[in-house]
């Protein structure tokens, strides 16, 4: 038998697409937020991730300034004299601290665990404040905007906080700011300045008065908390509004699912009943049927299996896509048997058109989900079938590779899709024309349901086709879990 997965050199060119493994509808469903507090979680996160790049600039910043504190002409000719060791110290502080939040942060995002965002947050902001006032104390009182860098701190602290919580925040930078003063006026700290007085006299001068420099400093950090906290109050507000709609319409959305589900389930057995009547027609159980009769009950009964089939697809669907991202626990599965099984179920069918299935199974276990590997077996199998031309031949193989990876290669030599078309093949009822005249009873979903399972799974699919030269879909189940066992491959034709 011919390998099914090695390539071919055919003069027609055959269009390869790879399945996007995260856009199944469903696939990022977030589990239903526990209380109407759950928005402000996820918030609060990304906040303390924008904090740390911010951090970052500001190291950057501070690095710059310690670097050209080693070039001191230069900034003489602008009035500045840095001592490089203030800045550098003050970037080596903040690159320590911001690798702690970094880590503390992944962890918690990792380990899925419930570290206090608010907590951190926290200690951000009062590690940031602690080495922001020692920057302003080495900026010196002659440089007056310095101070006003604790703003940053409290507009910050306004977005994420609440009122209090940011009030809190001004109030700590008042007081961090009065300490520095405070030890300053005492003498327990030299004043320094990275300003070059222009004369002597002015390098006596002491500036602005503390207690003004003080006052000042407080009535523009209220006032400023004041104006940030009602603007963000008010953005926060809406916020939560949309949430909470956002809510009330995914709930509504899944109420109606449900219910169609339901009625879908329901129609399950009318069908089937529909069915059995008309298969006792036809064995001639009700008295044997004039020609036209039965030509017309053997439709009603096509249409039954296609309705039938239909039903069991849109159910399965909606089952994965209730599971969401998150799938049942795998286990260890016998690939080679339940890929041998899924041809046993197809085979009829094949026997049916004079399709000839050859097989190439090498005894392979995974982990996996059996029940999500059998439908997507099944669905690519029953496709692979149905696509083929009458007398073609179908080539299953499963292949451990090398890396550990294991292959399921599923080839047809049918009627193949066009190049333009294989990126819509796998979504919710799509078929070609070229499907639809070929094989009456397609469905349009069973892709789809291969589609909900590949990316439930992590699993690759890619789709080899060009009319003339048929269709070969390759599933790469993932290394790690697969054990190999020593026998040999069944190849039976
Ligand atoms: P259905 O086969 O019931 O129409 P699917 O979702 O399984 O629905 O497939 C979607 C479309 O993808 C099909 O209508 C067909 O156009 C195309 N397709 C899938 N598999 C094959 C194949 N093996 N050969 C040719 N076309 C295929």
């Amino acid at each position: 038998m011919p390998d099914a997965a090695a390539p071919e050199s055919l003069a027609t060119p055959v269009a390869m697409y790879r399945l996007a493994l995260d856009d199944a509808p469903g696939a990022h469903q977030a589990p239903p937020a526990p209380d109407d507090r759950a928005w402000m979680e996820p918030l609060l996160q990304q906040n303390a991730v924008w904090f740390c790049r911010l951090r970052w600039i500001v190291i950057a910043v501070l690095g710059a300034a310690g670097v050209a504190g080693f070039f001191p002409q230069p900034l003489r000719a602008l009035g500045l004299a840095i001592s490089p060791g203030w800045p550098l110290t003050a970037a080596a502080v903040l690159v320590s601290l911001n690798l702690v939040f970094v880590s503390v942060i992944r962890h918690a995002a990792s380990a899925h665990r419930r570290v206090s965002v608010r907590l951190l947050l926290w200690a951000q902001i009062i590690s940031d404040l602690l080495v922001l006032t020692a920057v302003i104390h080495w900026l010196g009182h002659r440089l007056p905007a310095a101070p006003f860098m604790y703003l940053f701190h409290v507009i910050l602290a306004c977005i994420v906080f609440s009122a209090g919580e940011s009030l809190g925040v001004a109030g700590l930078a008042a007081a961090f700011y009065m300490l520095s003063l405070g030890l300053e006026s005492l003498g327990w700290l030299n004043p320094s300045s990275v300003l070059i007085p222009e004369t002597q006299a002015e390098a006596g001068v002491p500036g602005a008065l503390p207690g003004l420099r003080l006052v000042s400093m407080l009535v523009i950090l209220v006032v400023i908390w004041y104006l940030v906290s009602r603007l963000a109050g008010a953005v926060r507000f809406r916020d939560r509004e949309l949430f909470i709609a956002n809510r009330r319409l995914r709930a509504s959305i899944e109420e109606r699912s449900r219910h169609m589900l339901q009625t879908t389930h329901q129609l399950k057995a009318p069908f089937a009943s529909i069915h059995a009547q008309c298969q006792l027609l036809l064995g001639d159980y009700c008295g044997s049927l004039p020609p036209r009769a039965r030509a017309t009950v053997e439709k009603i009964s096509a249409r039954c299996l296609v309705l039938a089939r239909q039903i069991q697809e849109m159910l399965q669907l909606a089952n994965l896509r209730s599971q969401g991202q998150t799938p049942p626990p795998a286990r260890p599965v016998d690939l080679g048997k339940l890929i041998e099984e899924a041809t046993l179920r197809i085979e009829p069918t094949a026997r049916q058109r004079f399709v000839r299935i050859e097989k190439e199974i090498h005894p392979v276990t995974v982990q996996a989900v059996e029940d999500h590997l059998t439908m997507l077996v099944d669905n690519l199998l029953v496709n692979a079938v149905n696509y083929s031309h009458d007398h073609g031949v179908v080539q299953v193989a499963c292949q451990p590779r090398n890396s550990g990876e294991v292959l399921i290669v599923i080839r047809d030599q049918g009627i193949g899709i066009p190049k333009e078309k294989l990126p819509r093949i796998f979504d919710d009822y799509y078929r070609t024309e070229e499907a639809v005249q070929h094989n009456r009873g397609s469905t349009g979903l069973g892709l789809a349901i291969v589609r909900q399972v590949a990316c439930a799974n992590h699993v690759p699919i890619t789709v080899e086709s060009a009319p003339g030269w048929g269709t070969r879909f390759t599933v790469t189940l993932p290394g790690a879990s697969a054990v190999l066992q020593p026998s040999p491959p069944t190849i039976n034709n």
